[in-house]
C-alpha cells in the first residue's frame, strides 16, 4: 500500500454502469505532476501491487482494486454531480480523479514530495455508488504508526461494492504516508499531522499536507469517521470522541453505535475539530495501540462504519440490528503516578472502578517499594498504559468521568490550564 510513485488511478468496474478506466487530473487537485512523468510513472505502476493484494478470510471481496491505465484528464465539469440538480446522479470528482456511479477508484493526492523530489501521495479510494446518497469519509493513518484504522478502512472498502452501494464512500487509509514508512506519529519535522488541520498551502509541511487533504478531500465529505489508536505505549479501549453539543455530531456518534462516547470538543488543529468547524460532523474512533494490530479492536472498527452506513442509508437495513446503548462521558481525566519504576496494572481497559480503587502499583526494582496508584473518582477506565518503566507523573490511566460525577475541581476537557501534557491526548 506504499504508493509513492503512483501517478494513476487504479479503477475497478464496480457495476452495470462502470465504463473504461481513465487517468486523473492532476490540474485540479492540489498536487500536479507533469505529463512526462505521468507517463513514466504510469509505466511504472504496472510492475507495482495493487491496493488490496492480499486476500483474508474476513473479507468477503478479496480481489484486489484494478490497475488501470492513463487516459486523457475528464472535462473539466464532470465533477459537482451533487450539486447538478435533484434527481442527477453523475460522476464525482474528488482530487482530481472522476469516478462514474458503480465504480470504484483508487488514486492519490500528492500532498507532499521526498527529499528527492519525487511527489509523497496520501492514497485514497472512492466508492461511487450505483444509487444516490450522502458522501462518507474514512480516514485512518493521520498517525503513522496507528495501524488499526488502516485495517478498518481497507476491509470497509472492499465491504462496500459501489453496484450496491448509495451514495459515496471516500477512504483514506493512510493520510500520513511520510510516518507510515517509518512507523512514525510524526512527520519527518516531527510535527505532529493531527495538530495542524486545515493547513495552508503555504505553510510549514505538516501545515501543506494537512491543507491539501483537506481542501481536497475532506472538504468533499457529507461526514467523517477519523480513525486512531493511543498513543506512546498506550492503548485505548474503543469508543468515539465526539462534540456533542453539536446535533449532527451527536447523531453521527449514535449512527456509530460504539459503547463508549467521550464528549469534547478536540484540540485546535485536530482533523476532527477542523472538519466539524468547516461544517462536517466528524468522529474519532479510537480503539487499541499504536504498532499493533488488535483483531476485536478492528472489528468493532468494522462494524461500527457499517452500521453508519446502513443508518445513512447507504447500505441496506440488517433487520436484527438493535440500538447499542451508548455510555457517555462528559469528563476524562489522566491519572499520573507520581514514583519512579516498573508500572504493574491490576485492572483492565473499559473496566468500571471507584474512587480510591488501586488502578496499578510502580514497583522500585532496587527497593521493591511497591507505590499504589489509585483512581480519584468513580468512572471507567477507557485509556491505559502498557506495564512499562515510568516516572513521576507519567500518565497511566485514562479514567471516563460521567457528568454526574463531576465536582468543582473538575474543569471540562480542553479547559485552558487541565492537562499541559498534551501530547498525553492520543487523538
Ligand atoms: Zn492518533
Amino acid at each position: 500500500m506504499r504508493s509513492e510513485d503512483r501517478r494513476t488511478s487504479d479503477r475497478v468496474p464496480g457495476g452495470p454502469g462502470a465504463r473504461g478506466t481513465r487517468g486523473e487530473d492532476r490540474a485540479q487537485g492540489p498536487g500536479r505532476a507533469t505529463s512526462l512523468r505521468l507517463l513514466l510513472l504510469a509505466l511504472l505502476l504496472l510492475a507495482l501491487p495493487a491496493y488490496a493484494d492480499e486476500s483474508s478470510d474476513d473479507d468477503p471481496a478479496d480481489e484486489a482494486i484494478a490497475t488501470a491505465t492513463p487516459s486523457p484528464p475528464p472535462a473539466p465539469d464532470a465533477g459537482g454531480a451533487e450539486s447538478a440538480g435533484a434527481g442527477v446522479w453523475g460522476p464525482i470528482t474528488v482530487a482530481g480523479t472522476t469516478v462514474l456511479p458503480g465504480e470504484r477508484v483508487r488514486s492519490g493526492i500528492a500532498a507532499s514530495q521526498s527529499f528527492a523530489g519525487i511527489d509523497v501521495e496520501t492514497p485514497f479510494v472512492v466508492s461511487r455508488g450505483a444509487m444516490p446518497g450522502p458522501t462518507l469519509c474514512l480516514t485512518a493513518g493521520v498517525h503513522g504508526d496507528e495501524l488499526s484504522g488502516v485495517e478498518v478502512v481497507r476491509r470497509v472498502v472492499v465491504q462496500s461494492e459501489p453496484s450496491e452501494l448509495a451514495g459515496t464512500l471516500i477512504a483514506v487509509p493512510i493520510a500520513n504516508p511520510h510516518g507510515f514508512r517509518r512507523s512514525s506519529r510524526y512527520l519527518p519535522d516531527r510535527r505532529d499531522l493531527n495538530r495542524y488541520f486545515p493547513g495552508r498551502g503555504t505553510g510549514s509541511a505538516a501545515s501543506r499536507i494537512a491543507y491539501a487533504l483537506f481542501e481536497g478531500i475532506v472538504a468533499r465529505c457529507d461526514a467523517l469517521v477519523d480513525f486512531h489508536t493511543g498513543s506512546f505505549h498506550r492503548t485505548n479501549a474503543p469508543h468515539l470522541r465526539a462534540d456533542l453539543d453539536r446535533p449532527a455530531v451527536a447523531r453521527l456518534a449514535r449512527q456509530f453505535g460504539a459503547a463508549i462516547v467521550l464528549h469534547n470538543t478536540g484540540q485546535p488543529g485536530t482533523l476532527r475539530r477542523a472538519a466539524t468547524d468547516r461544517g462536517i460532523p466528524c468522529v474519532t474512533y479510537e480503539a487499541g495501540e499504536p504498532m499493533r494490530l488488535n483483531e476485536s479492536d478492528v472489528v468493532a472498527g468494522v462494524n461500527g462504519a457499517l452500521r453508519l452506513m446502513r443508518r445513512l442509508k447507504m447500505r441496506p437495513k440488517d433487520p436484527g440490528e438493535d440500538d447499542l446503548e451508548q455510555e457517555i462521558y462528559l469528563n476524562t481525566r489522566w491519572v499520573r503516578v507520581d514514583a519512579g519504576g516498573i508500572l504493574r496494572s491490576r485492572v483492565e481497559l473499559g473496566q468500571r472502578v471507584v474512587a480510591g480503587e488501586v488502578l496499578g502499583s510502580v514497583v522500585d526494582p532496587g527497593s521493591n517499594r511497591h507505590s499504589k496508584v489509585r483512581s480519584p473518582f468513580d468512572g471507567r477506565v477507557v485509556g491505559m498504559a502498557i506495564d512499562q518503566v515510568v516516572i513521576p507523573g507519567f500518565a497511566a490511566y485514562h479514567v471516563g468521568v460521567r457528568g454526574s460525577a463531576l465536582g468543582p475541581d473538575m474543569p471540562e476537557v480542553g479547559a485552558p490550564g487541565l492537562d499541559p501534557d498534551r501530547d498525553d491526548r492520543p487523538e
